[in-house]
C-alpha cells in the first residue's frame, strides 16, 4: 500500500468509524492497491440515519449566517490542504495533478457559493385582504440521501453537501467506492471546522444495498444522484414509490456545432484539449462534432493532429496532459465503440487502441464520418473519444444535435449573432455554451433535460431542491 493515501473510514455522527469489511482501492495508472475503502453494514446505516435525524434538529435551528461560517471555514481548510487532497485524487482517479488541483478549487467554490446563497433563501409576504397575512417560508427539506460518482471525487460530493448544508439539511452521502478520498477529505474539513455531529455523514459500501435501504427510509426526505441515466431512472423509481423528490444529474452526449465562419484550426485545438480533460470522463465532455462542410476537413485534420500530440501518462508526472481512464470498464467501453464504428465504416484518425497493458491508458481517439447507427453516436462514450461528422446547414446540425434522448450540455462555435440565437433557441439541452466549452460554474444553474435528468445544481436555482415551501396564513384578529 502507498504510504501517502489516507486510512479511509466512515464518518457517522461526528465520529470516524472502521468497518469489518473493506474493498481495495486501485491506482488506475498501475493497477496497484493503494488503500481500502470501508463497507458500511446495515447497523452503520441505521446509525447514520439516527445521527442525521439528530443533526437535522440541531442544524435547522442554526442561523444561515452561522451555517455559512462553518461551510466557509471547511472550504478554507480544504484550500489549505490542496496539495494533499489533489495528490490523493490523482492517485485514486488518475487525472493529472494540475486538474486535480483545479477540481479541489472548484469544489471549494461550490461550497463558497452555497454558503453565500444559503443566506438569501428569502420567503415573501403575499398581500391580500386586510387583517390577514400570508407568509411563504423556505424550510430545509430534511435529511438528504446523496450518491456521488467517481469521475470528480471532490467536486461532485461538494455540490450535494454544499446545497444540503447551506439550506439547513442534514445529509448522508454515499460517495464513490472507486475514488473515496475526495469525500473523505471533505468530511475531515467539516469535522475540523466544527460542524455539529450528524449533520454530514459519509458512508461507502455496496451501492445498490445502500440506496435500496436509505431511499425508502422515513428519515430520508430527498434523493440527489449523479451518474448514469440507467441508475438514475432506477433510483427515481424507488424514490417515487415513497413520494420523495429527486435531483438527478445524469448522462449526456454533448454535441458541438462548428460553423464555417470561425477559424477551424483554433476551434479544433480548443476542442481536443477540452476532450482530454478528465480523460473525457465528464458528463459535459464535447463528443459529437457537427462541422459545416466548408471547414470540415481543416477542422478534422487539426483535431486529429492535436489529439495525437496530447501526452498520456501517470497523473503525477508533470509532463502528463491526460491520465489513465478511471477503471477497466471504460477501456472495455472504448474498445467496443471503436470496433463497432470501424466495422460500420468510420475513419479512425487518432488513437483507437489501449496503450500498454498495465494501467488503464487509452489515447484521445478521433473518429470521422460515422453513420448515425454507430453505437458511439448514440451511447455516451464517457471517455476520450471525439466523433466528427460534416453537416450541410445549421438546421441539419440542430436536428442531429437533438436526435438523442440526452440533453445536458451543448456547444457551438460561431461569430454570427444570428447563428448563435438560432442555436441557443433550437438546441434541446440544459446548458448551451457558445465559443466556450465551459458548461458549469458555481453561479450558473447546471442540469439536464430529457433523459439527462432533472433539477439544477448551482446558481440561484441550486438550493431550491433542498428546501420545501410552507405557506402560513395568519389572521390578526379573531372575528
Ligand atoms: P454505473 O451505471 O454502474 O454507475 C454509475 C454510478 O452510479 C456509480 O457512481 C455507481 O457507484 C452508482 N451506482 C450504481 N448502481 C447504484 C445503485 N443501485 N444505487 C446507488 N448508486 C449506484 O456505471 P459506471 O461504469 O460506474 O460508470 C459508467 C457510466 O456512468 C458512464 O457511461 C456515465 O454515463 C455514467 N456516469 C456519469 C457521471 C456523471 O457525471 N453524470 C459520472 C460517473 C458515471
Amino acid at each position: 500500500m502507498t504510504k501517502h493515501y489516507p486510512d479511509l473510514m466512515l464518518y457517522i455522527g461526528g465520529a470516524w468509524r472502521k468497518t469489518a469489511d473493506a474493498q481495495p482501492v486501485l491506482n488506475p495508472a498501475d493497477e496497484a492497491v493503494i488503500g481500502a475503502v470501508p463497507v458500511a453494514s446495515r447497523a452503520d446505516l441505521d446509525d447514520a440515519l439516527d445521527a442525521a435525524a439528530k443533526g437535522f434538529n440541531v442544524w435547522r435551528r442554526v442561523s444561515p449566517a452561522k451555517r455559512a461560517e462553518v461551510i466557509l471555514k471547511a472550504a478554507r481548510l480544504m484550500r489549505e490542504r490542496i496539495d494533499e487532497i489533489a495528490h490523493d485524487i490523482t492517485l485514486e482517479h488518475g487525472k493529472p495533478l494540475a486538474q486535480a488541483r483545479l477540481e479541489v478549487i472548484r469544489g471549494c467554490e461550490f461550497f463558497e457559493w452555497d454558503a453565500a446563497e444559503g443566506q438569501r433563501t428569502y420567503g415573501r409576504v403575499i398581500p391580500s385582504e386586510p387583517g390577514i397575512k400570508y407568509i411563504v417560508h423556505h424550510e430545509p427539506i430534511g435529511t438528504v440521501a446523496a450518491f456521488s460518482p467517481w469521475n470528480f471525487p471532490m467536486s461532485q460530493p461538494a455540490r450535494k453537501i454544499g446545497g444540503a448544508l447551506a439550506a439547513g439539511c442534514s445529509i448522508i452521502l454515499k460517495a464513490a467506492e472507486e475514488t473515496p478520498a475526495g469525500a473523505f477529505h471533505i468530511a475531515r474539513a467539516f469535522h475540523d471546522a466544527g460542524l455539529p455531529a450528524g449533520v454530514f455523514n459519509l458512508v461507502f459500501g455496496v451501492p445498490a444495498d445502500i440506496s435500496s435501504y436509505l431511499i425508502p427510509h422515513n428519515q430520508i426526505r430527498m434523493v440527489a444522484f449523479t451518474g448514469s441515466t440507467a441508475v438514475g431512472k432506477h433510483l427515481t423509481g424507488l424514490a417515487a414509490r415513497h413520494m420523495k423528490p429527486v435531483l438527478m444529474e445524469l448522462g449526456g452526449h454533448a454535441p458541438v456545432i462548428v460553423c464555417d465562419d470561425v477559424d477551424p484550426v483554433a476551434a479544433a485545438i480548443t476542442s481536443a484539449v477540452r476532450k482530454a480533460r478528465n480523460a473525457g470522463q465528464v458528463c459535459t465532455s464535447p463528443t459529437r462534432f457537427f462541422v459545416q462542410e466548408r471547414v470540415y476537413e481543416a477542422f478534422t485534420r487539426a483535431f486529429a493532429e492535436k489529439a495525437r500530440a496530447i501526452a498520456v501518462g501517470n497523473g503525477l508526472d508533470a509532463a502528463t496532459e491526460m491520465g489513465p481512464l478511471a477503471n477497466h470498464r471504460r477501456i472495455e467501453a472504448m474498445e467496443m465503440l471503436v470496433a463497432d464504428a470501424r466495422a460500420k465504416g468510420a475513419r479512425v484518425l487518432a488513437g483507437g487502441e489501449r496503450l500498454g497493458n498495465r494501467g488503464y491508458f487509452f489515447p484521445v481517439t478521433v473518429m470521422a464520418d460515422l453513420p448515425d447507427d454507430a453505437r458511439a453516436m448514440r451511447e455516451e462514450p464517457f471517455g476520450p473519444m471525439a466523433l466528427i461528422n460534416p453537416v450541410a446547414s445549421l438546421e441539419e446540425a440542430i436536428e442531429k444535435a437533438n436526435a438523442l434522448p440526452f440533453g445536458l450540455a451543448a456547444y457551438a462555435f460561431t461569430h454570427s449573432a444570428r447563428n448563435a440565437d438560432q442555436l441557443a433557441e433550437g438546441i434541446e439541452a440544459g446548458n448551451v455554451s457558445i465559443n466556450t466549452l465551459e458548461a458549469s460554474i458555481p453561479e450558473t444553474p447546471f442540469g439536464g433535460v430529457k433523459e439527462s435528468g432533472y433539477g439544477r445544481e448551482g446558481g440561484l436555482e441550486g438550493l431550491a431542491h433542498y428546501t420545501v415551501i410552507k405557506n402560513v396564513s395568519h389572521r390578526m384578529m379573531i372575528a
